[in-house]
């Protein structure tokens, strides 16, 4: 049998070679763009794929479907027990893996993720101020964010990204503060565009802060360059002018930017989602706990992808939210 990789192509001809993998679902934030108060309805933990069955399933991702970047998130993945030792196992195979986090518990494990071969990470924060990171995740911890960032700095993780999700009257009047305090710290800052993935429903247009009116803000502060889009990543960059200082603003709302979309998304119970929007998913732990061989698995993935649609209908009168929230599908 002929196990080079081949490319895993959809019926618009996008190839997909990004893999997103959800470790968990639970988190100890309660972000309030997120999920509720009181947390959701966690997955058993048996429906949780385990350590064997996530580097199978990544391993038959990067042998014979050609993915060759594979970002670890959740939910809060570090809850993840032995994410080191995972981390290496998926190194091992050969792509380049990042993690998403919130930076809690960074300051402990950042040195063993290097070690391990992880190459990047993005840690979220959405503000500067002790209280307001506490009214917006519930939780009083910036401290461990701020201690994780330095540690992932410190350990060669490099570049460190963070994450802001700009909230009309919550943290809007911080888009520069947080790009100055990326530049101070040698950080690349992301803005991102609030989406209608929240666990309560809550989302509303009119609290997202818009691509256009973070870079209007960003523009009367600093001079941009602009740097553009690395390939088909949905980040477009700018670059502060006299300074090596990147910022950049994910705009999946107001610029979508489906058409060069090459990622596909397994959730922690081993659920295919060939987007972060899909109404369905293919059930990967099924065959896997059922027997099935690599073939089976490889064929189940390529039919996954050849279903995707073009697009989010966000905004208009077709778009349905998935029932899945940007926690358990993995953000
Ligand atoms: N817990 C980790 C974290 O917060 O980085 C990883 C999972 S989280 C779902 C991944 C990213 O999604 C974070 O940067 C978070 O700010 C972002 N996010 C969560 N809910 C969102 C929403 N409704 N709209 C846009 N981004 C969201
Ligand atoms: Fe947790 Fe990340 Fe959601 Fe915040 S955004 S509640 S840290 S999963």
């Amino acid at each position: 049998m002929n196990t080079a990789p081949r490319p895993l192509l959809d019926r618009f001809g996008r190839v997909h070679t990004d893999l997103r993998v959800s470790l968990t679902d639970r988190c100890n934030l309660r972000c309030t763009y997120c999920m509720p108060p009181e947390g959701l309805d966690w997955l058993p933990r048996a429906e949780v794929l385990g350590d064997d069955e996530v580097v199978r399933l990544v391993r038959i991702a990067v042998e014979r479907l050609g993915i060759t970047s594979v970002r670890l998130t959740g939910g809060e993945p570090m809850l993840r027990r032995g994410l080191p030792d995972l981390v290496g196992r998926i190194t091992a195979l050969g792509p380049e893996v990042s993690l998403t986090t919130n930076g809690i518990g960074l300051a402990r494990t950042a040195l063993a993720l290097r070690e391990a071969g992880l190459h990047r990470v993005n840690v979220s924060l959405d503000t500067l101020r002790p209280e307001r990171y506490a009214a917006i995740t519930r939780r009083d911890r910036i401290a461990d964010v701020f201690a994780g960032l330095a540690a992932a700095r410190a350990a060669g993780l490099a570049p460190v990204k963070v994450n802001a999700v700009p909230v009309r009257g919550v943290n809007d009047d911080e888009i520069v503060p947080l790009a100055e305090f990326a530049a101070a710290h040698g950080y690349r800052m992301r803005f991102i565009e609030s989406m209608p993935l929240d666990a309560q429903g809550s989302w509303n247009r009119a609290t997202m802060v818009t691509a256009d009116e973070i870079l209007a803000v960003l523009g009367e502060r600093f001079d941009l360059v602009p740097v553009g889009r690395h390939g088909n990543a949905p980040a477009e960059e700018w670059r502060i002018a006299g300074t090596d200082t990147v910022v950049g603003v994910i705009a999946s709302v107001t610029r979508p930017f489906c058409g060069g979309c090459d990622r596909v998304r397994l959730t922690a119970d081993g659920q295919l989602r060939n987007c972060l929007f899909a109404t369905e998913e293919s059930d990967l732990r099924a065959l896997l706990r059922g027997g099935a061989d690599d073939d089976r698995i490889e064929a189940a993935w390529k039919a996954a992808i050849a279903g995707k649609g073009p697009g989010h209908a966000i905004g208009s009168a077709d778009f349905v939210r998935p029932e899945r929230p940007m926690s358990a599908i993995g953000g």
